[in-house]
């Protein structure tokens, strides 16, 4: 069974470099795309998400507020979150995990980081 992947970010170029990759390391995902952290939130109020990745920034809703609200919903983090951020400042990260996200992944990605980070999660 592929497991559900919900790719939030407001840019469709970035998700396309996002799915690429997901691709490109060969797990077995579907792929569940939103366009901001509203969107984000609905479906994932709908359930049956393995792993969110998601962009910092976007309208509607950002990314951190979209997470805090996810860990409402999912106190015990079985939802794996990611986020996926230009500025991997220390600040940055901090806010990220502080949100509820359990990992961070700076631009520009690589497989390698990818694959690390998410190995243990969709492997
Ligand atoms: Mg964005």
């Amino acid at each position: 069974m592929p497991k559900n992947v919900l790719v939030v970010d407001d840019s469709a170029m970035m998700r396309r470099i996002v799915i690429e990759q997901l691709r490109a390391c060969e797990f077995d995902v579907n792929v569940i795309e939103a366009e901001d952290g509203r969107q984000g939130l609905e479906r994932f109020k709908l359930g049956d998400i393995a792993c969110v990745l998601s962009d910092w920034n976007m309208p509607t809703m950002d990314g951190l507020t979209m997470v805090r609200e996810m860990r409402k919903l999912d106190p015990h983090s079985r939802v794996s979150i990611v986020m996926i951020t230009t500025n991997g400042n220390a600040d940055n990260i901090m806010h990220a995990l502080h949100a509820g996200a359990d990992q961070h992944l700076a631009k520009p990605l690589t497989p390698a980081h990818f694959k690390a980070a998410l190995t243990a999660i969709l492997g």
